[in-house]
């Protein structure tokens, strides 16, 4: 992606093409923001409009250099990354000492294609305390023509010695529109784009796994065991409980998370329906529906018993609609 194709962050975008025109680019930089907004695409474009040959600051479509950062193959470019954490320790959850050693090694090293080095270390709070101090040695003495990017959702658990040696560059969470808009340029319907990216949180990454086809199936499941709930009896909104409560640790959290967003999404759904048909008394009672669901939904992950939270929600739900 070029620098003018990231979407909703023109804030950042334009004070890093200002940088580079004024040729005043922070050799340390912090990409700091919430998860899925764009950040590592702006790294990556970044990189592509630093080392371009045609359209310089910017980035084309046409040079080997922009083609090689786009293909993950630019000798300059230097990723380290979960991923390569997990390449050299597959159990590994944060980013090791070794990792930074050979980044500084690598940047030492005389660049393949001219002098300008990037290197892209995300997401830098993983990095272990010894992986920030070796690299504060880099951040105080930078090698000519390097640039580092370090990609946070959490800058603020960065050393402050860290912090205080990089330029903080912020990035927004994305409007429900810029979100629409990538998911329909990626080949969404436009009704499609518009339901997720209403309860997207401002992530694409999480825009992204609402669209999924699993997900897709799951919240077509659950809004039909809704529609249905008054008629359903007793031991089949037992089941539907345990269902919506069954597996554990953190899949189980992310499942809950979903399943949350999908009943208040059906929740808003039926309250947009009763308002446009001009029913006040349906209104209401869908707005009544809508606080409940929303009371629980809100701390789904801090309830000791998931199963009996999801009863007594379904049930106050099949009483309140019967
Ligand atoms: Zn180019």
């Amino acid at each position: 992606m070029k620098l003018a194709e990231i979407l909703g962050q023109e804030r950042a975008t334009t004070h890093l093409r200002q940088s580079m025109q004024q040729d005043r680019l922070a050799h340390g930089l912090i990409f700091s923001g919430p998860l899925g907004v764009g950040k590592r695409s702006t790294a990556l474009a970044l990189a592509r409009a630093l080392f371009c040959t045609q359209n310089p600051n910017e980035g084309c479509d046409g040079c080997e250099d922009c083609h090689l950062v786009e293909a993950g193959t630019h000798p300059n470019l230097l990723i380290q990354d979960m991923a390569r954490a997990r390449e050299e320790k597959s159990t590994a959850s944060q980013i090791s000492i070794a990792q930074i050693r050979r980044l500084r090694s690598d940047l030492a090293l005389q660049g393949v294609r001219g002098r300008r080095k990037v290197a892209i270390l995300e997401p830098a709070e993983k990095l272990t305390a010894d992986a920030q101090n070796a690299l504060l040695k880099t951040l105080e003495e930078p090698p000519a023509g390097c640039v580092l990017i370090l990609v946070s959702n959490n800058a603020d658990a960065l050393l402050p010695t860290i912090r205080s040696r990089c330029q903080r560059v912020l990035f927004s969470p994305l409007t429900p529109s810029d979100i629409a808009n990538i998911l329909e340029r990626r080949g969404s319907s436009t009704a499609e784009a518009e339901s997720i990216a209403a309860i997207a949180g401002g992530s694409l990454q999480e825009a992204e796994r609402l669209s999924s086809e699993e997900s897709q199936e799951q919240s077509l499941h659950i809004r039909s065991r809704l529609d249905e709930l008054p008629g359903l009896p007793l031991t089949d909104v037992l089941d539907f409980a345990a269902e919506l409560a069954s597996g554990k640790g953190e899949e189980r959290r992310d499942r809950m998370t979903l399943q949350g967003t999908i009943f208040l999404d059906w929740a808003r759904s039926r309250m947009k329906e009763a308002a446009d048909v001009g029913d006040p008394e349906r209104t209401r009672a869908s707005l009544q529906i809508l606080k409940r669901i929303h009371g629980t939904t809100r701390d789904l992950n801090h309830y000791a018993n998931a199963q009996l939270t999801w009863e007594s929600l379904l049930l106050d739900l099949r009483q309140m609609r019967g």
